[in-house]
């Protein structure tokens, strides 16, 4: 089969290597790979937004699954134009149902309708009303812009005044904000693969680091850091959040006439009330896919094929630990500074997921983008795991602070 990957960071380049392992698989190509991903052609001469040209591309190529890694083509409806205007298969939801991710409003009111557990919330139309409601409320508090945000449109509010300039940060005239309950306990991610009433839960949780600094300081981030699997968070938790969310979730989907068809990522929290929803977003997550999929077993496109047929898959994983840890440009997530040199030595870049680096010679690279490279440890246990993965990076040199990373990846495992 050939496959073409849509997307262009460490997430595209974790679905790549899956796929070259596929017995089934044929000829990869990915628009646009960067300059990590060895297992498929690039396809770089086609704009990302330009959804006829790459329908013409697939068609040309004899595609059979277009994959699709990012949120933002799934908003813009990629997969519509694909799958309507040029047969293709597509994994991926279309623009209606992508609002599971791109908009907080919608996902929201679904849940409200459907009884699906998460934070209490209010949405607000304009900048005065989210204030006047701000003067009225406990701390801390949250506020979610609405729309798509990269993981950076959430602020956690302690006080009235960091609530109101939260608001400024977030929110323009005519915008949807949603303000909540604060939640407090352990996030977990987990993936699920969904194909209308069809679901199949993957096997192990992932947990990911949001905030920018050491101790969970700082601000929301993409992504800082992951490991999996997660065995502190005990499996009846996980279990739970399959009774009472996914499946609630997947059945409020299809009452609603929606015909989800990709990755219904569940981002939840344990609290003391049990298990809720934090977030659903429409794709893989990113960090969360590099070691997932890294640890996972099955073939993946035999999984995707089963599933189109809504046939029953279990999916499997190496019984062992990933963790990854993220090095980030200088001054991400507020003003990145890039073009800065990377040297990563050649027996650890099979490790090394690319997320933004341009190579310039064998081993040297330069910064591209916010969040860099994620470096994969493994190992029997957590502790083994984040050794390999530490040591790893220790090996990696930059000049001064050109990118940062977290000391702490798994902390919370310990
Ligand atoms: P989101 O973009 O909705 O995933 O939010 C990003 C991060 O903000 C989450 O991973 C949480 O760490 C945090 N967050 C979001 N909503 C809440 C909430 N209601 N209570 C506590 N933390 C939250």
């Amino acid at each position: 089969m050939n496959t073409l990957v849509i997307g262009s960071g460490g997430r595209e380049a974790a679905i790549v290597k899956a796929l070259a392992r596929s017995k089934h698989s044929n000829k990869i190509f990915i628009l646009n790979g960067n300059d990590g991903v060895t297992e498929a052609e690039c396809v770089t001469d086609i704009d990302m937004s330009d959804h006829q040209k790459i329908g013409e591309f697939a068609r040309d190529n004899k595609v059979d699954w277009v994959f699709i890694g990012p949120e933002a083509p799934l908003s813009e409806g990629l997969t519509d134009t694909l799958e309507g205007d040029f047969r293709l298969k597509v994994f991926g939801p279309r623009k209606y149902e992508a609002q599971m991710e791109s908009s907080k409003a919608f996902t929201k009111a679904l849940m409200e309708k459907y009884d699906i557990p998460t934070a209490t919330h209010k949405t607000f139309m304009s900048v005065e009303e989210s204030k006047a409601y701000l003067k009225t409320t406990d701390f801390p508090i949250v506020l979610k812009k609405d729309g798509l945000a990269a993981g950076k449109g959430v602020i956690i509010a302690h006080t009235l005044e960091e609530a109101l300039n939260g608001v400024d940060a977030l929110q323009s005239e005519n915008e949807e904000l949603v303000i909540e309950e604060f939640l407090d306990g352990d996030e977990f991610s987990l993936m699920v693969f969904v194909n209308g009433d069809t679901f199949i839960p993957f096997s192990i949780i992932a947990q990911d680091h949001k905030r920018a600094y050491d101790g969970d300081k700082g601000p929301n981030t993409g992504g800082m850091g992951v490991y999996a699997p997660v065995d502190y968070i005990e499996q009846k938790f996980v279990d739970e959040a399959v009774e009472k969310i996914v499946k609630p979730t997947v059945d409020a989907m299809v009452s609603e006439g929606m015909n989800y068809f990709g990755v219904l990522y569940l981002g939840a929290i344990v609290t003391q009330d049990g298990v809720k929803t934090i977030e659903y977003n429409a794709r893989l997550g990113d960090p969360e896919a590099q070691v997932l999929l890294d640890l996972m077993e099955s073939d993946l496109l035999e999984v995707l094929m089963n599933l189109d047929e809504k046939k029953e898959t279990k999916l499997s994983f190496r019984d062992e630990y990933v963790v990854g840890v993220m090095l980030a440009s200088k001054n991400y997530p507020d003003t990145p500074e890039l073009g800065n040199e990377v040297v990563i030595p050649e027996s650890i870049q099979d490790d090394c997921v690319i997320s933004a680096l341009k190579r310039t010679d064998d081993n040297t690279f330069v910064t591209s983008g916010g969040r860099t490279v994620l470096v994969l440890g493994r190992g029997q246990t957590i502790e083994d795991a984040k050794t390999d993965a530490y040591k790893k990076v220790e090996q990696i040199e930059f000049e001064n602070d050109a990118v940062f990373y977290r000391k702490d990846i798994g902390h919370r495992a310990f």
